[in-house]
């Protein structure tokens, strides 16, 4: 269909500059839709007052002063797409965004649209006739108009990547929502004291309401790396809830001596510009756990994080029940020839499979601390179970310590003493 066809088809109902132009939307770069419109309808102008017979709405030529033709157009009725919402609605939606984003620190957003179905319906019912050769659809011009606008209002970037703020405005209920992605902080850290978990550690049995297997604090230890990393990067980004991954789980009990990698997830947070540097000494000064290195990162650095097969050097201190027999010591050799077959530890098999895993053991080294006091330093590839090599968990790990040694174990000192990134 020839352009002056379909623009004399479109202009049979009464139509605004942005619908009529958004038919044409693939045609000439540079313009916006309404500058587009503009055109065409100009030049149907020229050819009524040519005297040419077309047939359209004449109401769409309101406001255009013909020389040579008697006519003179009334004023139209709402566009039979849009229900001039790009005349009347767009800046009033404009405000209601500013509104919900005022005080959400961010460099860039996107923004989303639920349109209304008779838009839809009305804007299929004109393709029905013209074809959709050269057309855009009207809710990708809504959504990149309410950008434009918002970037103009608030000097932010419009990102359909990576935005900081995603803004849905739904015009059906005439809401809005926002959401905000979250930032991640990447660091090392290191743990001072045993029995600190990890992550936070809510109550099996309450879920983290509290009860009386908690005694109503909703987690079961007092603090976690997790907890002491988040609260001053909570407090300063206006956060509630953070994620924390770390390269590798954390024995409560162990002391982690050398830097764990980790990244934690801030939700939702309100500022996004801190001074992480200040936020490294504040969390250090928990004499707990100290952090160094925190930067922004990305999302995708958790996935590398827990995917990675980092080995890890563990220094022990291991307490027998008999007098260590020296002359088995260098029998611990044998832990390098092949891989140690373990069978999920008894004391995790509650919640997680029961299943066997193979996990060299790269180094070892040891050192008499007394007639039944042995340190021990371990090397070991990602994933061993540290504590069942010492003890033997009951035969579920082989080979292991305690058989070769032929004693049992009475205690362990357990500490990570090095993290070996690639
Ligand atoms: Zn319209
Ligand atoms: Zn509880």
């Amino acid at each position: 269909m020839k352009i002056v066809t379909k623009a004399i088809e479109i202009l049979k109902n009464p139509i605004c500059d942005n619908c009529l132009g958004r038919e044409f939307s693939e045609l000439l770069s540079g313009y916006s839709n309404e500058q587009r419109g503009k055109v065409i309808r100009q030049f149907i102008g020229f050819l009524i007052d040519s005297d040419e017979k077309v047939e359209v709405d004449l109401s769409n030529f309101y406001g255009i002063k013909f020389r040579n033709v008697k006519i003179k157009p009334q004023r139209p009725k709402k566009c039979k797409i849009c229900k001039n919402f790009f005349q009347e609605k767009i800046d009033k939606v404009v405000e209601k965004i500013r509104e919900k984003i005022k005080g959400i620190e961010f460099n860039t957003f996107l923004i989303g649209s639920i349109i209304l179905d008779e838009m839809v319906k009305a804007q299929e019912n004109v393709w029905a006739k013209v074809g959709i050769e050269y057309v855009e659809p009207i809710k990708s011009e809504i959504n990149r108009e309410l950008g434009k606008r918002v970037e103009k209002l608030t000097g932010k970037k419009f990102d359909l990547k990576n935005p900081d703020v995603t803004v849905l405005v739904d015009l059906n209920t005439d809401s809005i929502r926002t959401q905000v992605r979250s930032l991640y902080v990447f660091g090392r850290y290191q743990k001072f004291a045993r029995g600190i978990p990890q992550t936070k550690w809510i109550c099996p049995k309450c879920k983290g309401g509290g009860c009386t297997y908690c005694n109503g604090k909703g987690k079961l230890y007092p603090t976690s790396i997790q907890e002491i990393i988040e609260k001053p990067l909570l407090k300063v980004v206006k956060a509630k809830k953070s994620k924390f991954s770390g390269a590798g789980r954390e024995d409560i009990n162990a002391r982690c001596l050398g830097f764990r990698p980790f990244v934690i997830e801030l939700i939702k947070p309100i500022r996004r510009k801190i001074d992480l540097k200040k936020i490294e000494k504040q969390i250090s000064r928990s004499k707990k756990i100290k952090v160094k290195g925190l930067k922004f990162t990305g999302k995708d650095l958790i996935r590398k994080l827990k995917t990675a097969r980092i080995d890890k050097t563990y220094s022990t201190k291991v307490e027998f029940k008999k007098k260590i027999d020296k002359n088995k010591l260098k029998k611990l050799k044998d832990l390098l020839k092949e891989p140690i077959l373990q069978k999920t530890p008894l004391r995790v098999v509650h919640r997680r499979t029961d299943k066997f895993r193979r996990r060299a053991v790269k180094k070892i080294s040891w050192k008499i601390l007394g007639n039944k006091k042995l340190q021990l330093k371990i090397r070991s590839e990602s994933g061993l179970y540290i504590r069942e090599l010492i003890t033997g968990d009951e035969g579920r790990t082989q080979p292991n310590i305690a058989d070769l040694l032929g004693n049992k174990v009475k205690k362990i000192e357990l500490d990570v003493i090095k993290i070996h990134e690639k």
